[in-house]
């Protein structure tokens, strides 16, 4: 039986988490950084080295490939970080499909599909909303929201391409180099913290949450705080305050399992001595259900209207992105059940409330997730960690499937 070297997979990864260290800790690595440009050339590098054909499209994914007939098995995930991310999220699942494919290429076994790892640019959405790379890959991207939208880490994104073989035009027709694909398999960790809890190495993932995420304000009238009696202000913040304990009361209650979350707040103008004006939040939302996500929209917007009403402010909001719920196929999820148990792994079926490139490739392919534990749930920061056991669990699993559905 063919297995991974998991000591070459684990220096891959530590090496790979020394580019784009950053001095206020953990590692700073978003897409076409310095950093980024630099962990580019060393995967392709790695593919070369392990004599698997590199190809790269107009968004910048990475692909390594070994040939044969018929429609591509892929597995893959993203190199890139936040800022002052961790070294597993997203590493592990380009560096175990690396993995794979240079074991299989080794034993110079012959399979009858192709099979690609890839590496997808801009996962974590520092340059224009989640997942540039996979939706390029797909051809779900907007030209205009890559031309006008904002980026996280400060120039306009054709600003940023400039230091790269990258235009917005080539991002918009990076979809037109997609192979037909079979399936499509990712490993990542769980960034959370059911697996840990359960004391079980492997996730199996049955589905993903959709998220709809708005920015929002509600506007009343900054007033003096010594002058204006309580029961005549129009408090905005207090009315963002009620709107944030009765939304998650009621996604508490009625969809125990969605989520809701107030991530940042401005009061204006801010000062001690004024009663708030004006607030403006981020407001999202996440189910794995499509029609409670339906459902959470019509609920939540119209308890935005009560409360606004109540305390005679405005409310207005604008969507910032939406992506729909995803299953994973049945096939893929039994696929998975049986190569654990060949494999004599503890497993779990679970559900990501995180959204994930997989995601996105549903659209286009069927995908299949493998969880692996991190440590206390942490994830997106320096202290993001997990037990190397696992991830040799994960790895091995996701050869046993990659030679299942190419055989
Ligand atoms: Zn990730």
């Amino acid at each position: 039986m063919i297995t991974i070297n998991f000591e070459r997979l684990k220096e891959d990864i530590e090496a790979l988490s020394r580019i784009g260290r950053d001095p206020l800790g953990g590692i700073s690595r978003p897409s076409f950084s310095k950093a980024d440009l630099e962990a580019r050339e060393w995967l392709k590098e790695k593919i070369k080295a392990a004599g698997l054909l590199l190809r790269q499209d107009g968004a910048g994914n990475i692909f390594g490939r070994i040939e044969g007939r018929g429609k591509t098995v892929m597995a893959g995930s993203h190199l890139d970080t936040v800022i002052n991310g961790g070294m597993f999220d997203g590493s592990i699942g380009v560096l175990s499909a690396l993995e794979c494919l240079r074991r299989i290429k080794e034993e110079g076994l012959r399979l009858s599909k192709p099979l690609e790892l890839a590496s997808f640019t801009d996962e974590e959405g520092n340059l224009a909303g989640d997942f540039m790379g996979s939706r390029a890959f797909i051809g779900a991207l907007d030209r205009k929201m890559l031309e006008q939208g904002f980026t996280q880490i400060g120039p306009p994104l054709s600003e940023i391409l400039k230091g790269t073989e990258f235009t917005i035009e080539s991002i918009t027709e990076a979809h037109k180099q997609r192979p037909e694909i079979e399936a499509f398999l990712e490993i990542h960790i769980e960034q959370g913290s059911v697996l840990e809890t359960e004391g079980v190495s492997i996730g199996i993932v049955n589905g993903i949450a959709g998220k709809h995420y708005r920015m929002c304000s509600f506007s009343g009238e900054a007033s003096h705080a010594g002058t204006t009696p309580l029961e005549l202000r129009r408090d905005a913040f207090l009315g963002l305050a009620d709107f944030a304990l009765k939304s998650t009361r009621f996604v508490a209650t009625q969809h125990y399992g969605s989520m809701v979350t107030i991530g940042k707040v401005n009061v204006r103008p801010g000062t001690f001595s004024t009663v708030p004006g004006q607030v403006d939040f981020t407001f999202e939302y996440r189910s794995t259900s499509k029609e409670t996500l339906e459902e959470l929209e019509k609920s939540l917007l119209d308890l935005t209207q009560e409360v606004a009403s109540t305390r005679g402010l405005e409310f207005a909001s604008r969507v910032m992105d939406k992506t729909d719920p995803v299953k994973i196929p049945s096939r893929i999820v039994t696929m998975m059940k049986e190569e654990c148990e060949k494999l004599g792994y503890p497993f779990m079926e679970l559900s990501s409330g995180a959204g994930h490139d997989a995601q996105i490739l549903s659209s286009v392919t069927e995908v299949g997730m493998i969880f692996i534990p991190c440590v206390d749930g942490i994830s997106h920061s320096p202290q993001e960690m997990i037990n190397w056991d696992d991830l040799e669990k994960g790895a091995s699993l996701l050869l046993s499937l990659l030679l299942r559905l190419a055989s």
